[in-house]
């Protein structure tokens, strides 16, 4: 499917749940009440059924998010429903890796072929205040994972300059131990809380400068890892593979754009970075649901916006952690 400006579009991330088990600064406001009610959730089979409807229009690509999916107590039973779907290649997970020790193994066996972990610190202080939660649970998950056999694990590190700065070369070399991709990702402004400032942000430019002061960064244009907008660099000395997704500092950013998002509560989001959203809601309870949730989709490419609207008048309405990252 091409959108009003030919980008084809096939990849959906599917938030499965606005629950999370952390707290991380920049993704949830501190004492943030606004959650849906569970019974607002898609239930798995909804899921399903708009995934059926999605992979006939032309989508290949889908990922589970978050809040945390694996919050979520029948994400096996999704996956499982999601791989049976003819047009289905990739089902992929976003995760905070917490939970990963348990559901690795039942998850890749169900049909997950990839895992993206975030991981915003090696120090446990460092990573408990960013997060609020315990990195050595992390460690375990990624372990797990691994030991799973996933086709891919990737790390993920949000910059936050004066927090997690000093922790950039450390997670490097972690990411070179244990041969993982690695991205650090631009702070984008999608919570209300004082954290997400001008004074937090840490732009990729600067992530890759000290970076550079240890090693020598070789890029990869050709290096395409999934289906993300990161820009790859191979580190000379250590191996590390090294991705930078800038979504605020990298002007071409929406270029490439291949993707909407599915909130759990059942609303398309063309894009991550504008408040529009369409509602399937009506369209799963029309007695001709597919037809209408077809139409939903089209209607939903068409608004698709030629880019997002981080660097211009964007207010957070939703924080992330409710729309799914
Ligand atoms: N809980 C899962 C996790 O930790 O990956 C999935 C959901 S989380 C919202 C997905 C991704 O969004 C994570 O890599 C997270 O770091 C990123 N993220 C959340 N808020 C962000 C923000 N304000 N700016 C940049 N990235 C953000």
């Amino acid at each position: 499917m091409n959108d009003s400006f030919a980008r084809q579009v096939d990849y959906l991330r599917i938030s499965i749940t606005d629950r999370c088990n952390e707290r991380c600064l920049y993704c949830m406001p501190q004492g943030y009440k606004g959650w849906q009610r569970t019974q607002d959730h898609l239930t798995a089979e909804e899921i399903i059924r708009i995934v059926g409807v999605a992979a006939r229009l032309g989508f290949r690509k889908f990922r589970l998010t978050g809040g945390e999916p694996l919050l979520r107590p029948d994400i096996v039973e999704i996956v499982a429903g999601m791989k049976a779907i003819t047009g289905v290649e990739t089902i992929g997970l976003s995760t905070n890796g917490t939970k990963l020790s348990t559901l690795a193994g039942p998850l890749r066996a169900a049909g997950m072929r990839t895992a993206n972990i975030s991981l915003d610190a090696l120090d446990p202080k460092i990573y408990r205040t960013v997060t609020g939660g315990d990195v050595e649970s992390v460690f375990a998950g990624i372990r797990a994972a691994i030991a799973a056999g996933y086709e891919r694990v990737k790390l993920n590190c949000v910059l936050m300059r004066g927090v997690n700065e000093q922790e950039i070369w450390p997670l490097v070399m972690y990411a070179a131990e244990q041969e993982l991709p690695l991205r650090f990702i631009e702070l984008m402004p999608l919570t209300r809380t004082d954290v997400l400032t001008e004074k937090n942000f840490l732009p990729v430019g600067e992530a890759m400068q000290r970076i550079a002061e240890h090693d020598e960064l070789v890029p990869k244009p050709e290096t395409k890892i999934g289906n993300g907008p990161a820009r790859y660099f191979r580190l000379k000395r250590t191996g590390a593979l090294v991705g930078f997704i800038g979504a605020l500092t990298n002007l071409h950013f929406c270029e490439s754009c291949n993707k909407m998002r599915l909130t759990a509560d059942g609303k398309i989001r063309p894009c991550l970075g504008d408040h529009g959203e369409i509602d399937l809601r009506p369209a799963l309870n029309h007695a001709d649901r597919e037809t209408q949730l077809h139409e939903k989709f089209l209607e939903a490419l068409r608004a698709k916006p030629l880019e997002h609207l981080f660097r211009s008048q964007y207010q957070p309405l939703r924080p992330m952690t409710a729309i799914g990252g």
